[in-house]
């Protein structure tokens, strides 16, 4: 190892290096290319990806935990560290697990359940990806997972984009999740739209001819047409944001974790992947999108007004 590496890096106190140590991974995964020419290439940027995005999660939190102190980080309790504590103090010193460290650092900035659990996800994501060698999602996918997490934890931490990630990360970080909320924004228009035309035929249709089905008639049925699909997975009745009819989230059971906290006292966590779908306008979106947009407590109205929808 060169001795200006080792300078620089013993220049940093500990929750320095690590938040640097940390955006480095964050803007590592922008920096991949996904125009793979072959399923192999592609299953590697995404296995990759999958690295650096639980990297980042791992070190970011040893970061926010380590700017309170130090031996928070540490399995085992040391019996004295210098100040400033310095990576290389921690030579030889087991840091805890991942997960503890990352729920640690969740409940210090109070991120939201869903986000939360968003990151754990991405965690396992990640622990796949060095066990096994590859990830269940696209790299398209873990960004927009990954610039989810980032953008919450930020607001949630005060940190900034400059403040961690490099000038092109920062950037694409800034665009990605504008584009994914636009995404948003377009699919619940354009299921709005779908809707209208759908509403003006039924109406023109039961003006014509009395027999046909009214309006209100063809949304309940429709609204109940699909409950009957979905035995596998929890309901949770949510009203579309794009024709405000009656419709589900479906909330499927991804993993238990079950935590040790003290002689017969175990808790239980349940892990939920998430998709919403609306049977009557047919609006979908997938387990990232329900956890940007559907917020616990939100009015429609709210939600509505969050899109810019004017409606
Ligand atoms: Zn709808």
């Amino acid at each position: 190892m060169k001795s200006d590496v080792k300078k620089w890096r013993v220049s940093l106190p500990l929750h320095e290096a690590l938040q640097v140590f940390a955006g480095q991974h964050a803007s590592a995964i922008y920096e991949l290319n996904d125009a793979s020419a072959t399923p192999e290439a592609e299953s590697f940027v995404a296995a990759c990806a999958s690295q650096h995005a639980g990297a980042a999660i791992e070190l970011l939190s040893k970061s926010i935990l380590a700017r309170e102190h130090p031996a928070l980080i540490l399995q085992n309790l040391p019996d004295a560290l210098p100040r400033p504590v310095t990576v290389n103090d921690l030579v030889g010193k087991r840091t805890s697990d991942a997960n503890e460290l990352y729920a640690l650092a969740a409940r210090h900035l109070s991120l939201d359940k869903r986000i939360v659990n968003l990151g754990k996800s991405i965690l396992r994501d990640r622990n796949q990806a060095v066990h096994l060698g590859y990830s269940d999602h696209d790299l398209g996918e873990i960004l927009d997972r990954i610039s989810l997490w980032i953008y919450y934890l930020q607001e949630s931490s005060g940190l900034k984009e400059s403040d961690w990630l490099s000038s092109s990360a920062s950037a694409a970080q800034y665009s990605r999740f504008n584009a994914f909320t636009v995404g948003i924004r377009e699919a619940i228009t354009d299921a709005r739209a779908k809707f209208e035309r759908m509403k003006s035929a039924i109406i023109d249709a039961h003006q014509k001819d009395v027999s046909r089905l009214s309006f209100s008639k063809w949304r309940q049925d429709r609204e109940q047409s699909k409950l009957e699909l979905h035995e596998l997975g929890d309901l949770i009745a949510e009203v579309c944001p794009a024709c405000e009819s009656q419709a589900q989230i479906v909330a499927m059971i991804d993993d238990v974790e079950y935590e040790y906290e003290g002689p017969d006292e175990v808790s239980t966590n349940v892990f939920y992947s998430f998709a919403f779908e609306c049977p009557v306008c047919e609006l979908e979106f997938d387990d990232t999108e329900v956890t940007f947009v559907f917020k616990d407590g939100q009015s429609l109205a709210e939600l509505q007004d969050r899109f810019a929808l004017g409606i």
